[in-house]
């Protein structure tokens, strides 16, 4: 049997390590003549075309992209994929805005026609703007699941989701209980964990609409079965905070109602973090949980800043997220365009291979994958993105005027959302060309 093999040239950067901890110049390789050597669907080399080429056996398709710069696929650690059709939901804050929109958005996954529907145009929205792997919530609802990984299955995708534990402080029509919320996160996780390239994520919407039964039986969950995720929201919101204060008495502040019910693991991502105290980033540290950050969101419910430099010095993982529903993109090129100016109007900087760090292996990091994704380690998962530097007519204008690499970069960030993103891969496979 010969291996199938394929190779990409093109300018070519992947990141190796995190600025914070190994500096800008020893965050990343750059190839500006490079070549992606991919074989059965698997990272096989990466470095100077020149070099490559002369060793490749012959016969290898070359494909080769002009004016393009090859990275490894997008890594959205907090989305929801139910809340793809009320994007840009009118006038709210957090709580308001989950009773007057979210809600009943998500009352209409209990039709499984409704939930395969919306994943694909999920998926498809995904790809098209170069996200390969995402942690997502489901609805309370077994069959939003089961629609999202069957359709994720199919296309062969590394993705991790779950369904949405909620046993009160919601309408009757999206509770389940803690005992229901348990068994079917079993059935699913029987199903669907370890298949192909799909991990599951036990998924508490958040402290107020768990009960201590429930928050417990999701702690049970994680004991039972290897290399599960554990995914929630925590301190997102002032109101949010201050509730989850009055519910859980006994607890000493939001996180440690999860870590009283043994929820921090190195498997455990928080969306948000925007107001936590520095023993709350400690402790984070600590459990070698992650932490999302979602721009887009935070700006648009007005929940706040996030601030990515207390995390660092308490070097707590951090992952990039979209947040869609509340989130205004799906596009992690416009999520770091929100990132940077998160940090600007907190006097501090977000420079662009920090970014990219952020976008890709940070949060293979933060999903503990990075020995599979975020980087093109030979044997890593060949997921990988094209961005075209002349997507539109105002970018090929203001690349003409960048003269170094971390300018290109930054320009990429800032201009750039699905136009940019020529071709997807997931797998070694094209999963998206643009039209
Ligand atoms: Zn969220």
């Amino acid at each position: 049997m010969t291996a199938a093999r394929k190779a990409y040239r093109a300018s070519i950067i992947h990141s190796i390590g995190d600025p914070a901890e190994v500096g800008l110049e020893a965050s990343y390789e750059y190839f500006e003549d490079g070549l992606l050597v991919v074989t059965d669907g698997q990272i096989e080399s990466v470095g100077d075309a020149g070099i490559l080429l002369a060793h490749l056996p012959h016969g290898t398709e070359v494909v080769e992209y002009d004016d393009a710069l090859l990275m490894p696929g997008f890594i959205d650690t907090h989305i929801h994929y139910p809340q793809t059709g009320m994007i840009a939901s009118y006038g709210e804050q957090l709580l308001d805005w989950l009773n007057n929109y979210t809600f009943p958005a998500e009352k209409a996954f209990s039709d499984p026609a409704h939930a395969d529907e919306v994943a694909e145009i999920f998926l498809n929205e995904l790809l098209r703007n170069g996200t390969t792997t995402a942690l997502v919530f489901g609805t309370v609802h077994k069959a939003s699941v089961d629609a999202f990984f069957s359709a994720a299955d199919k296309r062969n995708l590394r993705m991790i989701a779950g369904k949405v534990l909620m046993d009160r402080n919601a309408p009757d029509y999206l509770t389940d209980t803690a005992e229901s919320g348990y068994r079917d996160s079993r059935e699913l996780i029987e199903r669907w964990h370890g298949k192909g390239r799909l991990h599951y994520a036990v998924t508490p919407r958040f402290a107020p609409t768990s009960s201590d039964e429930q928050l417990a039986a999701a702690g049970q969950l994680l004991q039972e079965y290897e290399g599960l995720y554990m995914h929630t929201h925590l301190s997102e919101n002032r109101d949010e905070v201050e509730w989850v204060k009055s519910l859980f008495p006994q607890c000493s502040g939001y996180l440690d109602v999860y870590d009283h019910f043994n929820l921090l693991s190195e498997r455990s991502v928080f969306a948000h973090g925007i107001h936590l105290c520095d023993d709350e980033c400690k402790r984070l540290a600590e459990t070698g949980s992650a932490v999302a950050f979602c721009p887009t969101s935070n700006l648009f419910l007005g929940s706040g800043l996030f601030n990515l430099p207390k995390m660092e010095q308490h070097k707590v993982h951090v992952g990039l997220g979209t947040d869609v529903g509340a989130g205004t993109s799906f596009s992690i090129l416009q999520t770091l365009n929100e990132a940077y100016k998160v940090m600007q109007l907190q006097g501090a900087k977000l420079n662009p291979f920090k970014s990219l760090y952020l976008a890709t292996l940070g949060g293979a990091r933060a999903l503990r994958l990075d020995d599979r994704i975020g980087s093109f380690a030979s044997g890593n998962d060949a997921d990988f993105v094209v961005l075209d530097y002349n997507a539109t007519q105002l970018m090929q204008y203001r690349m003409q005027q960048a003269k170094t690499l971390d300018e290109k970069l930054f320009v990429l960030m800032m201009l750039g959302d699905d136009r940019t993103v020529r071709e997807t891969f997931a797998a070694g496979q094209s999963v998206h060309r643009r039209g």
